[in-house]
């Protein structure tokens, strides 16, 4: 029987989290009838952890399941754990699974066995976490991303809600992110209905011309990114104007520095756009700063962000001690 290139994959971590349950990887398993595989009828999250010294920081779990909880209202159902059960439940996997190193935490609610209505407010919700070793998203590439605008758009209003984090929503994702990659580029950006500009597949966009900041605003069927949400916060202390408007195509191409923000990309500079080098096509000093602070932010370095970390293996949702933070 072929069975896709599952031979060649090897399980990432030893324990998931599923429906209450910390059960062996092997046994994390779903019907075939589950609603979610028909539908795409499931909210999920991305979360990341970082390592630091003989400890694990969650960066803003709480944030991320609150955004999932939001994102499964919007699909007219609940989460059958409280926002801090799961929370809970992401550390105590963490911690079964022993891990020390940076991981992708990815929390998920989805319609299980109830039939096929497309009516599921009756159907279960099952909820499970996995979490695994990760490092860059984009590889060791720091010199910045060779990105297209994609053929295809983003999906959002009026036909679903672009703000959810919904399942079903990266079947478009899918689409450019494969288109994108077999014409050689890095990522696709993608525009909105009306042709201005969206967001990545996986990444809110940013670009700087002249000391401003622009970045599209809700209207534009972004993600409300968390790593977006931290990095307004920074460019307001930093001092930095910041516009988040309608921002068109055309400005792409001759902005003076472009980035990516987003749980897995983290701060990820822009090279160029359709073959067009952004700027002088080096890696510019409004970028480079906010990537340097977001590091400092996540690793605990910035004293103030502290209580957007949650420690594993010290104490649960408080602040982490400074005593268990390197020094510098
Ligand atoms: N847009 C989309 C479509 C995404 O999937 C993501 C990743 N969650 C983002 C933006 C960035 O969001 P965040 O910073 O919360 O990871």
């Amino acid at each position: 029987m072929l069975r896709g290139n599952d031979e060649m994959f090897k399980p990432p971590a030893k324990f998931v989290w599923l429906d209450g349950e910390i059960v062996p990887w092997e046994k994390a398993t779903v019907h075939v009838f589950t609603h979610a595989l028909h539908y795409g009828t499931g909210v999920f999250e991305g979360i990341r952890a970082y390592s630091v010294g003989d400890d694990v920081l969650i960066f803003r779990l709480k944030d991320h399941i609150k955004r999932m909880s939001e994102s499964a209202r919007m699909y007219t159902f609940e989460l059958p754990y409280s926002e801090d059960e799961i929370s809970n439940a992401v550390i105590d996997l963490i911690e079964k699974n022993a891990f020390h190193s940076p991981l992708y935490i990815r929390p998920i609610a989805f319609k299980g066995v109830g039939g096929i209505s497309l009516d599921a407010r009756a159907t279960p919700t099952s909820v499970a976490i996995i979490a695994f070793p990760y490092e860059k998203y984009f590889g060791e590439n720091n010199s910045g991303l060779n990105i297209c605008v994609s053929s295809w758009r983003r999906i959002g209003e009026p036909a679903v809600p672009a703000m959810a984090k919904a399942c079903g929503h990266y079947i478009n994702s899918v689409l450019a992110r494969t288109e994108s990659a077999q014409a050689g580029f890095d990522e696709a950006l993608f525009l909105d209905k009306d042709g201005n500009v969206s967001e990545g597949t996986g990444e809110n966009i940013f670009l700087c011309k002249n000391g401003l900041i622009s970045t599209p605003s809700f209207a534009s069927d972004i993600l409300n990114g968390i790593t977006r949400q931290t990095v307004i916060t920074l460019i307001h202390e930093l001092g930095i104007p910041l516009e988040e408007r309608t921002v068109r195509r055309s400005e792409l191409y001759n902005c003076d520095e472009a980035f990516f923000t987003g749980t897995a990309a983290e701060v990820a500079p822009i090279a160029a756009i359709d073959r067009k080098v952004v700027g002088n096509g080096k890696l510019g000093p409004i970028t480079t700063k906010l990537r340097d602070e977001y590091e400092r932010i996540v690793t605990g370095l910035n004293e103030k962000y502290r209580s957007y970390l949650t420690s594993v293996y010290g104490s649960r949702y408080v602040d982490i001690p400074s005593a268990r933070l390197p020094q510098r």
